[in-house]
């Protein structure tokens, strides 16, 4: 049954390209790889040796494997065994099962948490019937539960580079699929028949963007090739899920390149339909570009960065854009502001469902942004007591470094902020012209406007 799969899987060969059986992994001792046990997280290490104890094989695999192999640091380790979800349970004091679908077990050890999942079966994936899954008209997979074999289990995996196996016992790599040698090439490639592939799990051409982007790969022309005719798929997926995978991306500490591959693969229509628009106009594209850049180098400082700050910085160009036209039809700026705010993210909610607990943040940003040109008086101190303060300066020195507004606004808040009182006092403006009369508004406040004019 294994080797029928397997077959599927490579051809009629049954055979990898080294002439080995394909269901027998390619065994590398560490002489080959150089991974040492010291470098695996203190939690996996003891989780695969207790699964080992047991008479349970126990790897590290995915992304760790891969990274360490490429001299990165991993974002997180997984284990995979041919252990049950309730044998890896019962094994383990500190422990739970989760997910319906997915029933994987976390395994916690002081603050970590360790993801084991058993090997699992794939499918089809040369386009004949013989697969048992559910999936829906357009071939998408919905369920995906079958156990099988470590060799099935490398197969339903996505990329090469990520279906490795790592023994920390032995410090032995097991590779099916030549994952090392392609590593060493700085190839992604798809395991199996691409097109095939994407179809299963049409988020896999996002994903092969997104680690085409982060690990510097190149992406075989075979795996590319599909992408082009099959990137309308992602019009199936559930958006929550396509949300998930942008925020990996521009997460990634390097947007910027996967923001450019995402739309050299046409792939951005499905996640950041504005882009077009944005990137043909030059000034958004030096606004995206610069907070693209600024979030890359903020990512490799180990600085904070969270994905609010992004897509205020993602949408800025179509908010800025719309709160020209909105004016220039009569309505004062900052109520025009916020109706722009508020259209710019119900359009994208349709397409990328942006969760609404960032849409506070993101409006937060926008909204303090007329605030930093106010340098008179008490407000700059008000100001810079807003809680979203810094958030809310890094926006405004994008905006300078992009040419938006004049940098030398952007200096004065940086001097500003870490001056003593005096000398913040000598700095303060003029007031211009008269003083805003405090009156009545004649219209009532929106909702929004309510909500997020700060008091
Ligand atoms: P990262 O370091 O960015 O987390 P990763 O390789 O660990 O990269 P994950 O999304 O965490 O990526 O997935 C873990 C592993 O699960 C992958 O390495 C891959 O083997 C497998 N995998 C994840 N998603 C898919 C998918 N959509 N199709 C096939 N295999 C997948
Ligand atoms: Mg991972």
């Amino acid at each position: 049954m294994i080797r029928r799969f397997i077959q599927r899987v490579l051809g009629n060969s049954g055979k990898a390209e080294t002439g080995r059986p394909a269901s027998e992994p390619l065994i590398l001792p560490l002489a080959k790889h150089g991974i040492r046990r010291e470098s695996i997280d203190a939690c996996a290490l003891r989780t695969c040796e207790t699964l080992a104890d047991s008479g349970f094989k126990a790897f590290v695999v995915g992304g760790a494997v891969r990274d360490l192999l490429l001299g990165k640091k991993p974002k997180d380790f997984d284990v995979a065994t041919d252990a049950t979800p309730e044998e890896v349970r019962r094994l383990f004091r500190r422990s739970r099962i989760i997910g319906r679908r997915f029933r994987i077990v976390h395994v916690m050890c002081g603050r970590d948490t360790i993801e084991v999942t058993t090997f699992r079966a794939a499918g089809n994936l040369n386009g004949d019937d013989e697969d048992d899954r559910p999936t829906d008209e357009t071939g998408r997979i919905l369920e995906d539960n079958i156990f099988g074999s470590q060799a099935e289990d490398a197969a339903r995996r996505d990329f090469t580079a990520n279906a490795l196996y790592y023994d920390p016992l032995r410090e032995e790599i097991h590779d099916y699929f030549n994952g090392v040698a392609d590593c060493k090439k700085k190839v992604l490639r798809m395991i199996g028949n691409p097109a095939a592939r994407y179809r299963e799990d049409p988020v896999r051409m996002l994903r092969a963007v997104r680690f085409a982007a982060k690990l510097d790969f190149h992406i075989d022309p075979a795996t590319r090739k599909p992408v082009a005719e099959l990137a309308d798929l992602l019009d199936n997926v559930p958006r929550a899920r396509i949300f998930d995978e942008a925020v990996k991306l521009l997460m990634s500490g390097h947007a910027l390149r996967g923001v450019h591959q995402l739309r050299a693969e046409g792939l951005h229509h499905g996640m950041l339909p504005l882009l077009d628009t944005i990137l043909d106009d030059s000034q958004g594209k030096r606004f995206i570009e610069a907070g693209l850049k600024n979030t890359d180098e903020r990512i490799h400082a180990d600085k904070a960065a969270s994905p609010g700050f992004l897509f205020a910085c993602l949408l800025w160009p179509q908010v800025l854009r719309q709160w020209k036209e909105i004016e220039a039809e009569g309505e004062k700026p900052i109520p025009a502001l916020f109706i722009a705010m508020d259209e710019v993210l119900e359009a994208q909610r349709e397409l990328l469902a942006i969760p609404r607990k960032l849409d506070g943040m993101i409006k937060e940003i926008w909204a303090l942004q007329p605030r930093f040109e106010q340098r008179a008086g008490s407000r700059p101190f008000r100001l810079l007591e807003h809680p979203r303060f810094r958030a809310g300066y890094d926006f405004l020195l994008i905006r300078a470094e992009s040419g938006e507004m004049p940098q030398e606004l952007g200096d004065w808040w940086t001097e500003f902020q870490d001056a003593d009182e005096a000398t913040r006092k000598s700095m303060l403006l003029a007031e211009t012209g008269p003083k805003p009369k405090r009156k009545r508004r004649r219209k009532a406040k929106t909702a929004t406007e309510a909500a997020e004019t700060p008091a």
